[in-house]
């Protein structure tokens, strides 16, 4: 018996024919070589293991192979996705997802030429440095400010260049890990700077500070904000305010990683206190960074505020080159601080605030129309009280009181959940109980509703044909 591989058509014969032809013509003759060879050896390896097709030498077998290859890779990797978690700053999902005015700046930065690094007034080389600044400072209380790619590198940055090769005290509380392998003791090694430990995990008093604050060996203290965890019970804790005299009346800087950078007030979204940037400042701090796009609602971005000859530092460290922000995220984040200017613009405006602050009663009111909707169309549809979350590190224990659908959709949760999460859009959602459920919160009303409503009325029409 003939080996049944000797079958398959040459790469080479293959692109001869008709249908290939074709598929150079669209796709370019690399790729389309390049898939061929792919799906040659798929079927030479499926009929060594004996579960090969029949007519291994029929080349529309490789055309349909090969134009699905072809379409796969045309797919692009990074999409849309809709939030149907509940978890407002999902990090996996993106976090914050911007404000209309930040899109609309972003696009027109990214679409032309800008004066990124060009001084209009003057005619002549400006700095990237100088955007946002003066927002900054007008919302903070801020002495300066300067914007780089995120937090853990503004941190870097702030540690390498007010304590390289020096120690920098830390509570043992406060020697945290963010997420993303981010720990604050291997961030500060990294920076160059040397971890000297204060006091215990539960409970760091002034005094343990003030044992170790001797300039010599101690060159800044670091507070780090513990936003994604809460400790209780036995603990004690030195706050800025007490600390920054402390440190200043031995010359040495407060560096305070805030995480989150809320400048919103945390009553009008219901939520209970949380440190902010301006209260930092004014509390002592000699330099604070936070990210962009957590709480504030921004791209990602890493903010630095402080004093000015310690801000104009950091600015001239070489590191600050290989953290520098691109003109789309200055555009976006100088667009959403721009927003708070005005207190109920930004609560209006900015989706973080916007879902963060919707109460539950009107999200059980929007769960139930979207579901009577989901009814009037035939897919039998439940709603369901649900607990979710701020996300992104932040608030850790806090629940948001919501709502979701639970639409009725053949196949198992796991199934509905995965021909969710592969469609297009893409819906992300929660399994509660063996059911898909889709928390209101954090889709946006409009379109994002409008494709919820779409793609669960097709997956239960589609379920109905087969
Ligand atoms: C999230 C967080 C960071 C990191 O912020 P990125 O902008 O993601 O780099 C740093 N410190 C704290 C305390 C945080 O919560």
């Amino acid at each position: 018996m003939t080996d049944p591989r000797s079958a398959i058509p040459s790469v080479d014969r293959l692109l001869l024919d008709e249908r290939f032809v074709a598929l150079v013509r669209d796709h370019g003759r690399d790729r389309v070589v390049q898939a061929t060879r792919g799906a040659v050896d798929d079927v030479r390896e499926a009929l060594a293991t004996g579960e090969g097709p029949d007519a291994a030498d029929d080349p529309a077998l490789y055309a349909r192979a090969v134009r699905a290859r072809l379409e796969e890779a045309d797919e692009p990797s990074l999409v849309p996705v809709i939030n149907g978690t509940g978890v407002v700053l999902h990090t996996n999902l993106g976090r914050a997802p911007l404000a209309g005015e930040a899109v609309r700046a972003m696009v027109a930065a990214a679409s032309g030429y800008t004066n990124l690094e060009y001084d209009l007034e003057q005619g002549r080389r400006g700095s990237r440095y100088d955007h946002c600044v003066s927002l900054l400072k007008e919302l903070t209380g801020a002495e300066d400010a300067l914007v780089v790619n995120n937090a853990a590198g503004a941190l870097m940055l702030a540690l390498n260049t007010l304590a390289r090769d020096a120690g920098v005290a830390v509570s043992r509380g406060e020697l945290v890990e963010i997420g993303g392998g981010f720990r604050i003791p291997e961030i500060l090694e990294r920076s160059g700077a040397r971890l000297v430990e204060v006091g215990s995990t539960n409970r760091t008093r002034l005094a343990d500070y003030e044992a170790v604050l001797e300039p010599e060996s101690v060159q800044a203290v670091l507070k780090v904000h513990r936003s994604n965890f809460r400790i209780s019970g036995f603990t004690e804790e030195a706050t800025v305010e007490a600390l920054a005299p402390a440190a200043h009346a031995r010359g040495l800087p407060v560096i305070y990683d805030l995480g989150s950078g809320l400048l919103a007030d945390p009553a009008d979204l219901g939520l209970p206190p949380e440190p902010r940037p301006t209260e930092a400042l004014i509390h002592g701090a000699d330099v604070v960074v936070f990210s962009g796009d957590k709480l504030l609602g921004g791209p990602q971005a890493g903010v630095v505020l402080g004093r000015r000859e310690l801000v104009a530092r950091l600015r001239r460290n070489p590191m600050c080159r290989a953290l520098r922000v691109d003109k789309t995220t200055l555009a976006a984040l100088e667009a959403t601080l721009r927003l708070y200017r005005r207190p109920e613009q930004a609560l209006a405006g900015i989706p973080v605030l916007r879902m963060l602050a919707a109460d539950a009663e009107a999200l059980g009111e929007r769960a139930r129309r979207l579901a009577a909707r989901l009814m009037e169309e035939g897919v039998p549809c439940d709603v369901m009280q649900v607990s979710g979350a701020v996300g992104g590190g932040t608030y850790p224990g806090v629940e948001l009181p919501s709502w979701a659908i639970v639409p009725e959709l053949p196949g198992s949760a796991d199934r509905v959940a995965e021909l969710l999460r592969l469609g297009t859009p893409s819906i992300v959602g929660r399994i509660i109980d063996d059911r898909l459920a889709i928390d209101v919160r954090t889709v946006l009303e409009g379109e994002e509703e409008d494709a919820v409503a779409r793609r669960v009325v097709e997956l239960r029409t589609q379920a109905a044909g087969r």
